[in-house]
């Protein structure tokens, strides 16, 4: 195995150790054992990277877009050159396999470059002027200094939607990524930090309630963005709220799948098996609820079944291995807990824990059916390898069911039918909704919930959007 280091913070445009004291360990999810261990900021070390940010505004501000495009591009062919060294980090403190690790660190690069070449389309416009020789012009102005807090399940791909569309609207960013996955966001953050003003970007890692009520209660910081879970981000909220500060919150789903009775099966499963157990479940935009119409309900358990036990689960680094292990041993806890709740009000677990590896934090695809509406594993966010399913009889109830819970972020939907998609499209409550497939999150389309899934967009121009204030110029004659 390569040796593994936790990083130093960016402070400044230097890297430099943590002044504070306090130390967390950073442990393989495949094996249990301690990497190395992470130093957490101290207060001084926040003030520092506050005081550095304002400069670092001016300076970057006035970068045309232009040349903030061309040195992201850099940035980003640098992260594409050392993908492999990237995924690897990324693989050995979280557990995903190798190939989706990889995967990860290219579609973090393209975020970041569709953000960059989208930063010269930043357009104002003229509003037609009252009086002869006078002006009127609307523009669109980098918003300030950002507080940006990623979590460690997607740590280089939500990272990069946050890099990508502050550095390229022209805010500087303090980056807090999480203190579970260091090693892999500084790598890829050393890729751009080359290329910008020191301060442009900035790292730290803490804990973490202590550096986001120093960076988002700061004067410097104008806008908050935060990708984590529901507690932490009406916490986010209120604090931001307080202190009047622009937010963006993705929190999280639960997301229902309707497959229909005209679905193709077989690509339905392909597709949902796959997309299922990526990350081990681990996704916010994971499809947990699968709502299947009664006459294909049989086959479809059976075969989604079949497939989820077929996959092959190992340490991420071993190239055979199709599902790693959970990204800890608190996921696993909460994951078997959410499961023993479950079965406990009705529903049927249709799958084993036989053959699991006896080391590390691994959860076996759990495939949970018949699971009454009102079951925690139903409600509460799974973040973890289980599948709940139901059948229904029609789709009015089908949508009814899938808007049941608190969640809106991504929906799946399995038909051949014009009517169903129309249907569903206009009354599924999720801010993404894939028809006949599972791709809901492109660089360039925007991504981001309803309900308790939070408010606001990343990608897409939305995403830009997002770090920048409208400001309007009334010339006089
Ligand atoms: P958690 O709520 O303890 O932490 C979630 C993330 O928020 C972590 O990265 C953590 O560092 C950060 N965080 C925690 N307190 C914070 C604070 N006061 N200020 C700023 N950041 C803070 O949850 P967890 O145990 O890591 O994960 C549990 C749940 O979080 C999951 O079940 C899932 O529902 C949700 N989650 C969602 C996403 C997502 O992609 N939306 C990602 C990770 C976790």
């Amino acid at each position: 195995m390569s040796a593994y280091r936790c990083p130093d913070l960016l402070v400044g445009g230097r890297w430099r150790p943590a002044a504070g004291e306090a130390r967390v360990a950073i442990v393989d999810p495949a094996t249990g054992e301690t990497l190395d261990e992470l130093a957490l900021c101290s207060a001084a070390d926040l003030q520092e990277a506050l005081d550095a940010a304002g400069p670092a505004f001016e300076a970057w501000r006035q970068v045309p877009a232009h040349e903030r495009c061309l040195r992201l591009e850099r940035g980003v062919a640098r992260i594409v050159g050392e993908a492999d060294r990237i995924a690897r980090l990324l693989t050995q403190e979280q557990g995903k396999p190798l190939a989706e690790a990889r995967a990860e660190c290219l579609m973090a690069a393209d975020l970041i470059k569709w953000y960059a070449e989208e930063a010269r389309r930043t357009y104002g416009r003229i509003v037609p002027a009252r009086q002869p020789g006078t002006r009127m012009d609307v523009l669109k102005v980098p918003v300030g200094p950002v507080a940006a807090f990623s979590p460690w399940n997607f740590p280089l791909v939500l990272s990069a939607r946050k890099l990508g569309g502050a550095l390229a609207a022209g805010c500087p960013i303090v980056l807090k990524a999480a203190e579970e996955t260091p090693a892999s966001v500084a790598a890829m953050v050393a890729c751009l930090a080359d290329e910008l003003p020191p301060g442009v970007i900035q790292l730290v890692y803490g804990v973490p309630a202590e550096v986001s009520q120093a960076l988002v209660t700061s004067p410097v910081i104008r806008k908050v963005s935060f990708t984590g879970s529901v507690p932490v981000g009406r916490h986010l909220a209120q604090l931001a709220g307080r202190h009047l500060k622009r937010i963006t919150l993705e929190l999280g789903g639960h997301a229902p799948v309707i497959v229909c009775e005209d679905a193709d099966l077989d690509r339905a499963v392909r597709q949902l098996v796959t997309h299922k157990f990526r990350n081990a479940g681990q996704a916010c935009l994971a499809p947990t609820r699968f709502f299947v119409a009664r006459r294909r309900y049989g086959a479809f358990l059976e075969a989604f079944t079949e497939a989820a036990r077929g996959l092959k689960l190992g340490p991420g680094l071993q190239a055979s291995t199709q599902m790693g292990p959970v990204a800890n041993a608190r996921r696993r806890t909460a994951v078997q807990d959410l499961v023993a709740r479950s079965i406990a009000c009705g529903a049927r677990k249709l799958s084993g824990d036989a053959g699991l590896p006896t080391q590390g934090f691994f959860v076996a695809p759990t495939i949970l059916a018949d699971v009454p509406l009102h079951a925690p594993a139903m409600q509460e966010e799974p973040f973890g390898p289980v599948a709940c399913l139901l059948p229904f009889d029609r789709l009015d109830e089908a949508i009814a069911m899938a808007n049941g819970n608190a969640y809106g972020l991504a929906g799946y939907l399995y038909t051949d039918s014009a009517r169903a998609m129309l249907q569903v499209s206009e009354r599924l409550e999720v801010g993404s909704l894939a028809i006949n497939g599972i791709g809901v999150s492109v660089p360039e389309a925007p991504f981001g919930g309803v309900k308790d899934s939070g408010h606001g967009s990343e990608s897409g121009c939305e995403g830009i959007e997002a770090f920048l204030e409208t400001r309007f110029n009334h010339h006089a004659a």
